[in-house]
């Protein structure tokens, strides 16, 4: 029983315990390239929120990490098989039901761990700070903590050779042999300002990629995914242990 994953833990510990702060591993059910399980997003915040949230306890940071959300906002993945789409107004309900536990309880921050690229809780957490005032709510994409080019040969988008070394590191059971892999291939827009980062639509995605990957999965390698994971998990811990022993009073400097 790990006392810091609140699934596994029991009454016994908690009734007496006390945690700075709480961490919502939040995933996404969708297909993953034609190799990788649809719950890759899924697996891939549990992994990390756990262990980051060991090496933070280790250290002495009180952090207790909530179950993972399964669902993701998959609006653009509408008509591909089973992806599991969970609007952001729904998004919206279950965090704020989530919150108002931590909050009346008086766990005031609250770390999301977002393992998708279509979540975006920033619009959220404007909304639901002013509603919960004591609530420290921050998001991290544990997937932009660290530069992958220093890892992996190819750009991960989706299903690509960064997910597929991490899934081939912490569950080689599930991810079918690479040759069975799409190559990933994707189109990009036309137009200059998305290109630039400057503008945003929504790809409509069975329009860009033909196996449901964004990114060439196929020089991924476990040791490349162990390494990545080290290093991102030693990353997220110091973030968890930063905000868990930072005063409210005292965040800005
Ligand atoms: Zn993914």
């Amino acid at each position: 029983m790990r006392p810091y994953i609140l699934a596994e833990t029991n009454w016994k510990h908690i009734k007496d315990a006390s945690f700075d702060v709480a961490v919502l591993p939040w995933g996404a059910c969708e297909a993953h390239n034609n190799h990788m399980p649809y719950g890759t997003d899924i697996l891939e915040s549990e992994f990390i929120s756990a262990e980051a949230a060991r090496l933070a306890w280790e250290r002495e940071t009180k952090v207790i990490v909530l179950p993972p959300i399964p669902f993701g906002v998959n609006t653009g993945q509408f008509d591909v098989k089973l992806d599991i789409n969970m609007n952001p107004s729904t998004q919206l309900m279950v965090l704020r039901d989530v919150v108002e536990v931590l909050d009346r309880q008086g766990i005031h921050k609250l770390i999301i761990l977002n393992s998708h690229g279509g979540n975006d809780f920033k619009t959220m957490i404007r909304e639901l700070g002013l509603k919960f005032p004591k609530m420290f709510l921050t998001t991290c994409n544990w997937f932009q903590s660290i530069d992958q080019k220093q890892y992996f040969e190819n750009k991960d988008d989706h299903a690509g050779e960064m997910e597929t070394s991490l899934l081939l590191y912490l569950r080689p059971d599930l991810v079918l042999p690479l040759s069975e892999a799409g190559d990933g291939a994707s189109k990009k827009f036309k137009f200059q300002a998305i290109r630039e980062g400057w503008a945003w639509a929504e790809r409509k995605w069975m329009q860009v990629t033909k196996d449901t990957g964004v990114g060439d999965p196929r020089q991924a390698t476990k040791e490349k995914g162990e390494r990545y994971f080290k290093a991102v998990t030693e990353k997220v811990a110091t973030f968890f242990e930063e905000v868990a022993r930072t005063k409210a009073t005292d965040y800005y400097e």
